[in-house]
């Protein structure tokens, strides 16, 4: 199989999949249908396809990595319990980037913020 071959099947996993997969969590459902890939090549795959911009890149509190192929302007919130990252909508902080440049003069060409936190789902496991 060819290499570009492994990288679009690797994309169509990450947008057929949960939300925000890890490299491992993407290596394990595509081994499943080809045996002979490995977790490097998925790994280096998903890296290119986020430095060429195909894909966004988001790190985890652990220090594990998520990967996202939704491009449109949004935030995210990562639970400090389970690790999940969520998506944020931008509506809850619009122009945000706008308003730094007119406070600090900074031009912003692109940013990665992500809200920590816990989720409504730990929030409950907590409160019972
Ligand atoms: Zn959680
Ligand atoms: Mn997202």
């Amino acid at each position: 199989m060819k290499y570009s071959k492994q990288r679009e099947l690797i994309l169509n996993t990450l947008k057929e999949h949960m939300v925000h997969p890890t490299a491992d969590y993407i290596y394990k459902v595509l081994k499943k249908e080809l045996p002979s890939i490995s977790l490097a090549t998925v790994y280096r795959n998903l890296n290119q396809l986020a430095e060429n911009g195909v894909i966004k890149k988001i790190e985890g509190l652990d220090g594990s990595l998520h990967f996202d192929h939704n491009l449109t302007n949004h935030y995210h919130f990562i639970c400090i319990k389970c690790n999940k990252v969520y998506d944020v909508p931008y509506d809850v902080a619009p122009d945000l980037a706008d308003k730094v440049f007119s406070q600090t003069g900074l031009i912003i060409e692109n940013y990665d913020i992500s809200f920590k936190g816990v989720c409504p789902e730990c929030h409950k496991k907590e409160c019972n």
